[in-house]
């Protein structure tokens, strides 16, 4: 076995949180740290790093190049040693995924991470028709929700779709005493988060209450200077992109996380919230339904005063709190990365087969 992976436009070497590096590129960096005890793994990415070794059986390969030069340089590696499959993260990753396909017979998995249909803002149509294109392309899709993965089976239902959620590093995001009444936000500060929301949900609490929101601005600076100003009332303290190893901290002084966004197709906060035994607040019609689901945190339907309502909530329930936490870290140890790092290996070696 022998893994060729594609994340043009992010590397598990960029520090997650702030401008695009999210969920993807911890994802990433985890799952391939852990599978390469088994075998080899290339990561390409778009840079001018060259080869990057961060271990025995993995390396990150940078290539400067356009789309189509970029699956020349996978297909000319491919041709010296051979890799068993190809998996693509990310619908530009996807492109590159299909000039691939027209060239090479082998077994092409890609993972979408966001889909653009499925968000309800922003919706960009030139994205929409290349991931509908990919989807009807490409030999596997893997997707880390049983939702997502029904919906695509209703675009495309000749697509194989699997079903493999994502992770969580259960020894590092690990409990404690929650004695703490502070709300907490951590991801990259961008529209699609919903901030916005949750500031104005801060509003209708019934009593005072301090959010700390952990996380850098995203592409478009413009939005965290925005959010700045529209906070200026309430007690939120804007602390920055934090490194995802001291991020442990955050967690463990906080009383409650909040995850206020429009979209998120996994959500890998809500585990990270879980796993350190914090209830999440978050709306019911997102990927976290699969995880924190209603035993985990509260889940409300989407408006500013539900959410008002359970954080509310919360704030006076310190026993209800610890019960929540406590059953999300029962839960989130299913999720921890070796597990989820075994069904993919079981997962490759199939589709490496076909
Ligand atoms: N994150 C981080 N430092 C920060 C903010 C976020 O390491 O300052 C990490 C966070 O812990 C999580 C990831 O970025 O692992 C965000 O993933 P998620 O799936 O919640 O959102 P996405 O970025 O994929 O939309």
């Amino acid at each position: 076995m022998r893994i060729g992976v594609i994340s043009y436009h992010s590397s598990p070497l960029m520090p997650a949180g702030a401008g695009t590096s999210g969920g993807m590129n911890v994802f990433i960096a985890r799952l391939y740290k852990e599978l390469a005890r088994w075998f080899p793994i290339d990561i390409f990415t778009c840079g001018s790093k060259g080869t990057v070794r961060i271990g025995k059986n993995l390396q990150v390969i940078h290539h400067d190049h356009s789309l189509d030069d970029f699956a020349d340089a996978v297909i000319k590696e491919h041709q010296s040693t051979p890799y068993s499959l190809i998996h693509t993260h990310y619908w530009l990753s996807g492109l590159i995924g299909m000039q691939i396909y027209k060239k090479l017979s082998i077994p092409w998995v890609h993972s979408y991470h966001t889909i653009e249909v499925f968000k309800q803002i922003t919706r960009d149509k030139t994205r929409i028709e290349i991931e509908t294109d990919i989807l009807k392309k490409c030999h596997y899709v893997l997707s880390p929700t049983r939702r997502e993965a029904f919906d695509l089976a209703q675009i495309e239902p000749h697509t194989k779709v699997m079903t493999i959620p994502h992770g969580v590093e259960t020894h590092t995001f690990k409990p404690s005493p929650n004695g703490h009444d502070s709300l907490l936000f951590v991801g990259r500060v961008d529209p699609i988060k919903g901030l916005e929301v949750l500031i104005d949900a801060l509003g209708l609490v019934d009593r005072d209450v301090t959010l700390n929101v952990v996380g850098g601005a995203a592409k478009d600076r413009s939005a965290y200077v925005d959010l700045k100003s529209y906070g200026r009332n309430q007690q939120i303290n804007f602390k920055g992109r934090v490194a995802h190893d001291r991020l442990v901290h955050h967690y463990s002084t906080a009383g409650i996380v909040v995850i206020p966004s429009y979209y998120e197709s996994f959500g890998l906060v809500g585990l990270e919230a879980m796993a350190s035994a914090r209830p999440v607040i978050a709306f019911d019609d997102t990927g976290l339904v699969e995880t924190v689901g209603n035993d985990a945190g509260i889940l409300v339907s989407r408006n500013e005063k539900n959410l008002a309502r359970a954080i509310s909530y919360l704030i006076r329930n310190k026993e209800r709190r610890y019960e929540l936490g406590l059953t999300g870290r029962k839960k989130a140890v299913k999720y921890d990365w070796r597990a989820i790092a075994a069904i993919y290996r079981k997962t490759y070696e199939a589709i490496a087969k076909t």
